[in-house]
């Protein structure tokens, strides 16, 4: 199973991830991952890598690609992976395209994890995480039993600084431009496959499932 996980931020996109690489036995390839892995081993492309995030720069296409490349070429990749957070510009696209066709692989589908721009925010002004455990819990959805109180280790909580209405909209604002035509452009190679994000996590897994179909 070859496939690419896409959806806003706050979308429930690595739950998802979890239950599929368990499920289908592929390796997750998270260029985030990646990223900090070459940093924290010294990498060269770790070193290039860091050089631009230092300064608060993205990443160019470029030093993306041969990594992700790299990482594609390892032996577990055989079996298959998942994509997470790359590519995100149809030049990576395009890009994976050609090494995914040197290596002879092919894509099986593009899943698109959609959720309403309204609930995104609700879900992430409303989340509440502990200082001490980091468990995670929302003040309308999953409340703790005391108000402000990690129901685990009874740690405070606290809200992350850019969990507001304001970041949060521009954070998926910022995505969903950067995305469109992305997503246009798997979805014209008859790959995109829209899954409503919006149920429960069960129920998403689940709709994921039925498309992938249960051969692990
Ligand atoms: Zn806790």
């Amino acid at each position: 199973m070859r496939l690419i996980l896409l959806g806003p931020p706050g979308a429930g996109k690595g739950t998802q991830a979890s239950g599929i690489i368990e499920k289908y036995n592929v390796p997750h390839i998270s260029t985030g991952d990646i990223f900090r892995k070459n940093i924290k081993e010294g990498t060269d492309l770790g070193k290039k890598a860091k050089e631009y995030m230092d300064k608060g720069l993205l990443v160019p296409d470029e030093v993306v690609v041969a990594i992700v490349k790299d990482r594609l070429t390892e032996d577990d990749c055989k079996k298959g992976f998942l994509l997470d957070g790359f590519p995100r510009t149809v030049a990576q696209a395009d890009a994976l395209d050609g090494e995914l066709k040197a290596l002879d692989y092919s894509l099986d589908y593009v899943l698109n994890i959609e959720v309403d721009k309204d609930i995104l925010i609700e879900r992430a002004v409303g989340r509440r995480i502990c200082k001490n455990c980091g468990a995670t819990y929302h003040i309308k959805y999953n409340p703790p039993k005391t108000e402000n109180v990690c129901d685990e280790c009874g740690g405070e909580l606290y809200q992350r600084d850019d969990d507001t209405e304001e970041t949060v909209s521009k954070r998926i604002e910022v995505y969903l431009k950067q995305t469109k035509p992305l997503i246009e452009y798997y979805n014209d190679k008859n790959l995109l496959v829209d899954i409503n994000g919006e149920q429960d996590i069960d129920k998403v897994f689940e709709d994921i499932v039925n498309i992938l179909g249960s051969d692990s």
